[in-house]
């Protein structure tokens, strides 16, 4: 007897903000016997992301992103373990991952469809592989090495919005090993600014909640921005945009403040912003981390290199058990999370 979790059947409508009763637990069985290339996984640790508001609609707005359908089993990036194989590959013990895990307790996979962990590679820290040393981690070091430009040595300035999350907390860190001379934050509590100055050596943060984000920026920014790692859009990157330089480069990672809304991606930016952008040549290239995954092998071992240094700090939030992993996508939206938040299914 398993536990399955469903989407629920309360239709969001593109304009909705999601909610942990959009999803439902169900309890089923999976097949006793394996065909022959299959795997018996226990589910170990599950990602919630906020690309997965996008699956909740009919339309994704993405080629790449398939929809949820009502009453199916939903899935993402998850981390298991093999009890029993039948692929030549795999054996029983193995740490494994896919970006389309199956939201059970245990399940029944196709072993060429999995990826095997190390976890000596992240020192044991097995979830690890679904932030730092998995796709967030090379969101951000793909997005600065192929949209920002970097050049050591140049004093350039960085700022990263949604800078505690998973993505910008890593990017903020990785824009400094790259080369940059100051990085600044823009986050949605003091908490999670003091993390980001005390913690992850941003030189800056601002609590986007307080204050005006523009004029704080002209203070902290007194040379202007030379790069911008935006993970959110809307006011906030209007408010960096007004403080850019010629020349300058935006890494559109993505823009979860109109995830809720029925807007197409990437969303045009309002008139005075986009006069901005077109006057200071400031480049916004949309980015994609699957676009790159020629690069990942080699990626992910710089990345678990820099956590084994300890010169990238990580932070992760964690919610334990599948039944929670409604209300943990929830609180991520919400901002509930500093660093990447992981739902624990079992140990
Ligand atoms: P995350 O940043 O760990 O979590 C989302 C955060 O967004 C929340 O903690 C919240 O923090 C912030 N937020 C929510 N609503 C907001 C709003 N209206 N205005 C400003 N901030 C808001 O999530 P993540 O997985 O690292 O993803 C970050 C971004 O990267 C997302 O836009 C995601 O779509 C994008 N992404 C892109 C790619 C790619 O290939 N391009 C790959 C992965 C992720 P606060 O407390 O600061 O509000």
């Amino acid at each position: 007897i398993l536990i399955h979790l469903f989407n629920s059947d309360i239709t969001l409508g593109k304009n909705g903000v999601p909610v942990a009763e959009n999803f439902r637990l169900e309890q089923s069985t999976i097949a006793d016997t394996l065909q022959a290339g299959q795997v018996r996984v226990k589910t170990l640790y599950l990602s919630v992301d906020p690309y997965m508001r996008c699956r909740m609609n009919e339309d994704t707005g993405s080629d790449y992103l398939r929809p949820w359908q009502l009453s199916e089993v939903a899935d993402g990036g998850g981390i298991g373990v093999v009890e029993e194989s039948k692929h030549h590959n795999l054996a029983k013990g193995d740490f494994v991952t896919s970006f389309t895990w199956p939201w059970q307790t245990a399940a029944i996979l196709d072993g060429d469809l999995l990826q095997k962990l190390v976890p000596q590679l992240v020192n044991g820290r097995l979830s690890y592989f679904l932030g730092a040393a998995g796709i967030t981690g090379l969101t951000a070091l793909l997005g600065i090495r192929e949209k920002g430009h970097v050049a050591v040595g140049a004093n350039q300035t960085m700022v990263v919005s949604g800078a505690a999350g998973a993505c910008g907390s890593l990017a903020g860190q990785i824009g400094r090993l790259e080369g940059c001379s100051r990085v600044v934050g823009i986050a949605g509590t003091d908490e999670k600014c003091s993390i980001l100055v005390q913690e992850m050596g941003f030189d800056a943060a601002i609590n986007y909640k307080k204050g005006d984000v523009a004029k704080q920026l002209r203070e902290l920014c007194p040379g202007g921005v030379d790069i911008y790692f935006d993970n959110v859009g809307g006011d906030i990157s209007d408010a960096v945009i007004s403080q850019m330089n010629q020349n300058s480069h935006i890494i559109l990672c993505g823009q979860i403040s109109q995830y809720n809304k029925d807007v197409p991606y990437p969303p045009p930016l309002p008139p005075d912003t986009e006069k901005i952008q077109k006057e200071r040549n400031i480049t916004r290239e949309r980015f994609l981390v699957l676009n790159y995954m020629e690069k990942q092998e080699a990626s992910v071992l710089q990345l678990c290199q820099w956590i084994q240094e300890g010169k990238l700090k990580v932070r992760e939030t964690v919610v334990e058990g599948l039944a929670n992993i409604g209300a943990a996508f929830q609180s991520m939206m919400n901002g509930g999370n500093i660093g990447k938040q992981i739902v624990s299914v079992s140990k």
